[in-house]
């Protein structure tokens, strides 16, 4: 490269060149304004994609390091800037004196289990601050952790991976990077989610104890996948204090995982030489398992958006999610939609980033061979779009703003989403997130009309929808709270029939498709 020296965007002066890794270059650089130094990574998009692609790939970069720059956190490398230059889309973020987490174990191969509980659990602080704000890392490795010369330890790249990895693998099929620290849900072909990074930190702080990740370095991606996918994980040999804890966090399933802010706090104790807390189980034990199903395809042709923040908000949440092809969806969840407890179920796009490397026909291949077959029955069986088939009827359900459905539980369907044929207005979306909770837990299958074929299928299909919902004694909507068009906090109370009660904050995903507004996603966000 001849890139030192360089002016980018009129202001970035291109010094050393630090690294290089699957989505860019990076270099330290002087920000000729403000005259401090930053870091600059110019992420490389997938050549030969066709222009709409590439130019939709450079959007959702710019898109991403717009969020990611709304992150602030001691523990998470800030992201300055994101400019366009010479048709590249670069990100400006703040320089840290470091050494990545996996340069450090190439040096030394290993790290004592409380050096590691505290890089954890610094990780684990930035990462607990981004998922209460929505945001899912999706691609957390030790070359992301970045361990500063002063002690400090930040982790990077937050979205990046989204950023350009989307159209990528939409367009080409192809997988990119070692699947090594995938969750195996994600691994499987669903969406990552909060769950989805405990798995991965689990996977990034095994490796740094044991000296290679929980599922090993298989050279033949297709194999590790499937091992990854296996979620079998051999304990770890060098973990003395922190070795029950990252067996929690290495959950198969994402509904037997810590939540984020309890690894944070578990990491805390070990790294100060205490006994890890046991986390607290808040839920009813009876739920469907989350693998019963598989994922379905479903067609994403409408405006699916997710979590951006408000416009005068300063809080993250990930970007908006395009429209995409069909792509295997999210994992069938513990509970129905807008249950108390995460759904370890993340948006709806493909597994893994897109990177220029020997693995990229992994994902497609293993996708086809691990869940192709299930993806295509359950297809066929759900009939795509079938849910939202059920015509309209002459029943109504008082829509309260919350509570429990205070009209006697109707006979007839109530009715599907009321017809909206130009673009739902805020007040609109906003009432259609009511509507649907006022219906619950009394109209059951009347709310599962009102969800897409995907989170019909993410809820383990009406069966588990209901069977779920069963167990609920009444909700309180407490409030609703816009987040971006079609994204919508809610804070909920669950008041289940075995006397517990949870209250929770979620995140509600509207998509209009079909003249009518249908949730499509709900994320959990944090208890109350
Ligand atoms: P991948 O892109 O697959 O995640 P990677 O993390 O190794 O791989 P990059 O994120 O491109 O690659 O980073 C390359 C190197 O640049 C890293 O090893 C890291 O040491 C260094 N680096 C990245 N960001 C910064 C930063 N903000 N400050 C200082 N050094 C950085």
């Amino acid at each position: 490269m001849t890139d030192d020296g360089r002016l980018v965007a009129g202001r970035y002066r291109l010094g050393q060149r630090i690294g290089s890794g699957a989505m860019g270059i990076v270099w330290q650089a002087h920000d000729e304004r403000l005259h401090r130094t930053v870091a600059v990574k110019q992420l490389l998009l997938q050549p030969g994609l066709a222009e709409a692609d590439t130019d939709e790939a450079k959007r959702r970069a710019m898109r991403e390091g717009r969020i990611a720059a709304r992150l602030q956190h001691p523990h998470a490398i800030a992201v300055y800037d994101v400019a366009e230059d010479d048709g590249q889309p670069w990100l400006v973020m703040e320089y840290l004196p470091s050494k990545s987490l996996s340069t450090v174990l190439s040096e030394r191969g290993t790290l004592p289990p409380r050096d590691v509980a505290s890089i954890g659990s610094q990780v684990a602080s930035a990462l607990a601050a981004a998922h209460n704000a929505g945001i899912v890392h999706r691609d957390i490795k030790p070359g992301n952790v970045l361990l500063g010369d002063d002690g400090t330890v930040k982790i990077t790249d937050f979205g990046i991976s989204r950023a350009t990895g989307d159209v990528t693998v939409t367009a080409t099929g192809m997988l990119a990077g070692t699947p090594a620290y995938l969750a195996p849900e994600v691994a499987k072909g669903y969406d990552p989610g909060p769950p989805s990074d405990v798995f991965s930190l689990g996977s990034t702080l095994y490796a740094a104890i044991e000296g290679m990740p929980p599922f090993g370095l298989n050279e033949n991606t297709i194999a590790l996948l499937h091992q990854v996918a296996s979620g079998k994980v051999t304990p770890p040999k060098q973990a003395g204090p922190l070795t029950a804890l990252l067996m929690r966090l290495l959950r198969a399933e994402p509904e037997d995982r810590p939540t984020m802010a309890e690894a944070k706090e578990a990491l805390a104790a070990v790294a100060a030489g205490r006994a890890a807390p046991d986390f607290p189980v808040a839920l009813p034990t009876s739920h469907p398992p989350s693998w019963q199903g598989a994922p379905v395809q479903v067609p994403q042709q409408a405006a699916t958006r997710a979590l951006a923040p408000a416009a005068n908000s300063t809080r993250v949440a990930p970007a908006p999610t395009p429209p995409r092809p069909a792509k295997p969806a999210s994992p069938p969840p513990a509970r129905p939609a807008a249950a108390p407890r995460p759904a370890g179920r993340p948006a709806s796009r493909g597994p893994v980033k897109s990177k220029r490397s020997t693995v990229f026909t992994a994902l497609a291949i293993v996708a086809a061979a691990v869940v192709g077959i299930l993806l295509a029955s359950m297809w066929s069986k759900d009939g795509g779009e079938q849910q939202q088939a059920a015509g309209p009827t002459t029943s109504t359900t008082k829509q309260a703003a919350g509570g429990e459905p205070s009209e006697t539980p109707s006979k007839k369907p109530t009715p599907p989403p009321a017809k909206i044929t130009t673009d739902p207005t805020p007040q609109q979306q906003e009432q259609a997130i009511r509507d649907y909770f006022a219906l619950m837990p009394t109209n059951v299958e009347d709310g599962f009309v009102r969800l897409t074929a995907e989170m019909q299928s993410n809820s383990g299909g009406l069966d588990g929808y209901k069977g779920w919902w069963g167990q609920v004694r009444s909700i309180e909507l407490n409030s609703v709270k816009i987040n971006e068009p079609y994204a919508y906090e809610v804070e909920i109370t669950y008041n289940m029939k075995d006397n517990s009660v949870s209250r929770e904050r979620r995140l509600i995903v509207l998509k209009w498709e079909r003249q009518g507004l249908f949730i499509a996603r709900d994320h959990h966000l944090g208890r109350v």
